[in-house]
C-alpha cells in the first residue's frame, strides 16, 4: 500500500504476503452495516468519526497503571508521568451512554488498561456492566492478579466477568523473557488454573511482532489444542506500532510487520492445519450470522445481536472442532462449505426484508443499501455509475446483483 499526502508525504506498508490470501479475504466480505447514527455527539471524532454500524467491542480503560513494564506496550503504561483512572461514575456514565445507541445491540465489553484489575473499580464495572445487560463482560489482563488469588478470581466470576483476555506471547519463560518478568509463563499457567477452576472462560492473546514471536504461533496453538476444556479462543494481534512504538522507523517497521496473510501461513506451516484461502474468513462474516439471528428472534427482542461490520484486512477467523476427551480435530470449513452457506443465509436475511418491495414496488431502504455496498466494497469491482443508480434507486439495476458477494 502506497499513500500520497500533501500534509505527511509518503507513506509505504506491507498489507499481505499472499495476493491471493488478500483477494480471497476481500471477496468474502458481506458489506458494510447501517450508517452509524443517533451518536454525534459521542462519536464525533473528526476524520476518524465513526461512520458506520454501532460498534462490537467497548474497550473501556479503566487505569494506565500496570504491574508490568513491558515493549511492546500499545498504551505505553506507567510511561507517560500521570495517572489516569476512571472513577465509578465515569464508568457507569460510559456503559450508559452504550446503551443509549440505537439499534441497542450487544456488544463485548472489554475492560482494559493498563491492567485493569488494579483499578479499585474493577469488580463493580464488571457488576454494573451486567446489570446494565451486556452478556460478554471481559477483561484484558495480563494474569498477575488472577495468578495470585483464586478468590479474585471466584470474585470476578460471581460479579460477572465472562472471558479474560490473557496476554500470552509464547510456550516457556524464554519466550516471554522480552515482557521483563523471568517467570512469565509460570504466572500464565497458574492463571489459566485458577480462571478455569473459578468458571472463567479464557482467550489467549498473543502479541505477533515478526522475527520476534512469529515462531510461536503453532506453539500457542499446540497448546491450546492440548488444553480444550481450558482455552477457548486464540486471539494472535499483531503488534500495532502505537504507544511505547511511535517513532519506530520504516525499516524496522517493514521488519516486524506482521499481516494476517503472514499468520494464515504460519498456521499452516507450523501446526500443519488449515487451508489459508479455504478456512480463513474476515471476521465481519459473523454480521451475516448475527442478521439472520436478529430476524429469527424478531424486532421486539430486548438486544439485537452483536454484529461486526470491519473492514475485511482488520481481522479474520477461523474455527476448529475439537473433541475434548480425544483431542481429534478438523478445521469447520473442512466439512462445511462456508460461502455457500453464507450465500444462502443472505439470501433468507434479504428474502426477509421483500416485504417492503410488495408494499412499495421497490426494495426497502436497507436491502437496498446493503446490496449497493456489497458492490462497491472493498475493491470497487462495480463501476461508480451503476452504485449511483442503484442508490437513486433504478431497481431493475439492482436485480441483477442480489446475492453477489
Ligand atoms: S501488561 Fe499490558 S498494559 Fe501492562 S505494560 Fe505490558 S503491555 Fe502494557
Amino acid at each position: 500500500m502506497i499513500k500520497e499526502c500533501p500534509q505527511h508525504g509518503r507513506y509505504e506498508d506491507m498489507m499481505a504476503v499472499d495476493a491471493k490470501f488478500l483477494e480471497h479475504i476481500e471477496a468474502m466480505y458481506p458489506g458494510r452495516d447501517i450508517d452509524a447514527h443517533n451518536d454525534r455527539e459521542l462519536h464525533n471524532h473528526g476524520t476518524s468519526s465513526i461512520k458506520y454500524g454501532r460498534g462490537s467491542v467497548l474497550t473501556v480503560d479503566l487505569t494506565n497503571r500496570c504491574n508490568m513494564m513491558c515493549d511492546p506496550c500499545f498504551m505505553d503504561a506507567n510511561q507517560v508521568g500521570f495517572v489516569h483512572e476512571l472513577t465509578f461514575e465515569e464508568v457507569k456514565e460510559i456503559l450508559d451512554n452504550a446503551c443509549e445507541i440505537k439499534p441497542r445491540r450487544q456488544m463485548s465489553v472489554q475492560f482494559s488498561g493498563g491492567e485493569p484489575t488494579l483499578s479499585p473499580f474493577f469488580m463493580d464495572a464488571i457488576r454494573y456492566a451486567r446489570r446494565k445487560g451486556f452478556n460478554s463482560t471481559q477483561a484484558a489482563t495480563n494474569g498477575i492478579e488472577f495468578a495470585k488469588s483464586k478468590d479474585f478470581c471466584r470474585e470476578a466470576y460471581e460479579a460477572g466477568l465472562r472471558y479474560v483476555y490473557l496476554q500470552f506471547d509464547g510456550i516457556g519463560n524464554d519466550a516471554n523473557s522480552h515482557r521483563q518478568v523471568g517467570n512469565l509463563f509460570d504466572v500464565k499457567l497458574r492463571a489459566i488454573d485458577n480462571l478455569h477452576e473459578a468458571g472463567v472462560e479464557i482467550v489467549l492473546v498473543v502479541t505477533v511482532v515478526n522475527g520476534m514471536t512469529n515462531d510461536q504461533v503453532g506453539p500457542v496453538i499446540q497448546f491450546a489444542m492440548d488444553n480444550p476444556k481450558k482455552i477457548s479462543f486464540i486471539s494472535f494481534q499483531p503488534v500495532s506500532f502505537t504507544g511505547r512504538d511511535e517513532e519506530i522507523t520504516d525499516d524496522r517497521r517493514l521488519r516486524q510487520r506482521y499481516t494476517l496473510a503472514h499468520m494464515a501461513h504460519d498456521v499452516k506451516n507450523q501446526v500443519g492445519i488449515t487451508e489459508p484461502t479455504r478456512d480463513w474468513f474476515p471476521i465481519s462474516v459473523m454480521s451475516t450470522f448475527a442478521d439472520f439471528a436478529d430476524l429469527v428472534h424478531g424486532p421486539q427482542a430486548e438486544w439485537g445481536q452483536m454484529s461486526c461490520g470491519c473492514h475485511p484486512n482488520c481481522g479474520v477467523g477461523t474455527a476448529l472442532m475439537i473433541n475434548k476427551e480425544t483431542k481429534e480435530m478438523a478445521a469447520v470449513p473442512e466439512f462445511i462449505n462456508v460461502p455457500a452457506l453464507l450465500k444462502d443465509i443472505t439470501k433468507i436475511n434479504d428474502a426477509a426484508r421483500e416485504v417492503d418491495v410488495k408494499h412499495h414496488g421497490r426494495p426497502c431502504a436497507a436491502q437496498e443499501l446493503r446490496s449497493v455496498r456489497r458492490a462497491e466494497e472493498p475493491s470497487h469491482r462495480r463501476p461508480a455509475q451503476e452504485v449511483r443508480q442503484v442508490a437513486r434507486g433504478d431497481w431493475p439495476q439492482l436485480r441483477g446483483w442480489q446475492g453477489t458477494p
